[in-house]
């Protein structure tokens, strides 16, 4: 007899031949009907039991979160919700589940309570359908940069450089905290540390991939990254994913369709392919929005909003045409902003990005050409002297989702901007000797992968798109 899983089954039924499944019991009705699902779909497959073929003893085992092995024939159901069923001949128990404890009730739980479940919420709906979509998001990045002669770069996860400056660094090291070694004056000896100097977390693979796209052309990170920022936004974490394409001879334009065109087939590989798991998140946050006020609700339901994304041409505008358009916008005149738009030069935050987004153009924006003095060192000057060739994507509800630039390949002009942020050119040594021997100009961007799966899933929290999330004060599991 031949072991199916249940999306086997339902894909193509193997019409009165008797089977096997195994799988994690989702309810079971009036001791007759078991409704049990094995992860491999969203839907169950319904058992149908005969209790007077069956002892009691295991009867009673049967409740909801137990394991089970069924065997039996498959028929066509004549039930509602349903094509078609197994009529139950053998079961055993993998384990049972006691149904008073067991915290995944066939209820609504909140988002709050199964995170503090985050080992068992995965046998709910919600979160097996967001992980699915995950997986397969996966699979569609890897499979657009393989088909489009990109190779797959593993950027160190410990890096010795302290020079990427995008955020806060989580310290890597085997000193006795108790009781490190010092130096003369006091400070901790990081020599005797286990690498001979401070290391770290890494916070972006991209000066690694700068390399490496030096030899092969175009690369691809999609690893770990961390981030001690202490912000407790719905948007970050502290260990996140993250994918970094960097290529060489692109410059800042040939980066902006890239990241457009990436955008645009991984979504489309969903829609595809996620049908199921889609079309109930877009269930559930319909659900979800009816409980907020008409002025936060969303025009459009979730597979809208992707095929929006597919179908529409991002709009791209300079910075300083976004400042000009925040600048006369009504929340600016109004002061309903948190901070107001006064002059070129200003950050822009989140408030802004989503203002761009959501209320003016109504498009994924890609916002360009922003002033040096907001953006990390290694962007490309242009010729103003006074902006670099930075790229952010925004996206709806989510805000920023790429950060990009084209890379500043003039070795003297590079070396004029680290002098003046006071970096140490020393520990950057082998990322200047790239603009000695055979610089070129080069592009790349970083899209944060759980915002992606946000997007794509609608989930209203990052922390409920990674499996085990790590936050400030928070590491359980
Ligand atoms: P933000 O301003 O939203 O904090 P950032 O400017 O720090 O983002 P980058 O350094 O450009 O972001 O990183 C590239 C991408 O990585 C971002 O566009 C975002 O999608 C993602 N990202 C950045 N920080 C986090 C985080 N803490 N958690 C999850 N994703 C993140
Ligand atoms: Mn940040």
């Amino acid at each position: 007899m031949k072991s199916y899983s249940i999306n086997e089954l339902l894909q193509a039924p193997p019409l009165n031949q008797k089977v096997e499944v195994n799988g994690w019991v989702k309810t079971f009705r009036s001791n007759r009907f078991i409704a049990l699902n094995d992860g491999s779909t969203i839907q169950n497959i319904q058992c149908v039991v005969d209790f007077e073929q069956f002892d009691e003893e295991l009867l009673k085992k049967i409740a909801t979160g137990a394991a089970l092995k069924i065997s039996g024939v498959l028929v066509e159901s004549l039930g509602k919700g349903q094509s078609v069923e197994i009529q139950a001949e053998e079961i055993s128990v993998h384990g049972i589940s006691d149904p008073d404890s067991y915290p995944i009730q066939p209820k609504k739980h909140s988002m709050e309570f199964l995170r503090e479940h985050a080992h068992l919420r995965i046998r709910t709906n919600t979160f097996a359908a967001v992980m699915r979509v995950r997986s397969a998001l996966s699979f569609a990045i890897h499979a657009y940069f393989q088909k489009n002669g990109f190779y797959y770069f593993h950027a160190p996860i410990i890096t010795g450089s302290d020079a990427e400056g995008a955020g806060e660094m989580f310290r890597v090291s085997t000193l006795d905290p108790k009781n490190p070694p010092l130096t003369d004056n006091g400070d901790v000896n990081y020599k005797e540390d286990f690498f001979g100097k401070e290391t770290n977390l890494t916070v972006s693979g991209q000066l690694e991939a700068e390399a490496y796209a030096m030899g092969l052309g175009k690369v691809y990170t999609f690893g770990p990254t961390f981030r001690a920022e202490n912000s407790n936004t719905s948007r970050h974490l502290a260990e996140f994913w993250m994918i970094e394409p960097e290529m060489a001879f692109y410059d800042l334009k040939d980066n902006m369709d890239l990241a457009e065109d990436f955008i645009k087939n991984i979504i489309s590989y969903l829609l595809e392919n996620c049908e199921e798991d889609l079309a109930f998140l877009e269930k559930r946050l319909l659900d979800e929005e009816k409980t907020k006020p008409m002025a936060e609700r969303s025009e459009m339901k979730l597979r809208e909003k992707l095929k929006f994304v597919v179908d529409n041409e991002f709009i791209r505008i300079t910075y300083t045409e976004a400042i000009e358009i925040l600048r006369n916008s009504k929340p600016n005149k109004k002061k309903k902003f948190k901070f107001l738009i006064n002059e070129w030069g200003a950050d822009l935050q989140s408030e802004h990005e989503r203002y761009l987004v959501e209320k003016h153009f109504k498009c994924p924006v890609i916002l360009f050409d922003y002033p040096a003095k907001i953006k990390a060192f290694y962007m490309r000057l242009n010729e103003d002297g006074k902006t670099v060739r930075a790229m952010d994507i925004l996206f709806p509800g989510i805000g920023e989702i790429v950060g990009g630039s084209q890379r500043e390949e003039r070795l003297d002009v590079l070396n004029e901007k680290i002098a003046a942020l006071g970096i140490d050119e020393k520990e950057l040594w082998w990322y200047l000797d790239l603009r000695k021997f055979g610089t070129a100009i080069h592009s790349g961007f970083g899209l944060g992968f759980e915002r992606m799966v946000q997007f794509a899933t609608g989930m209203g929290n990052i922390r409920d798109v990674i499996p085990f999330p790590r936050t400030p004060q928070n590491a359980e599991f």
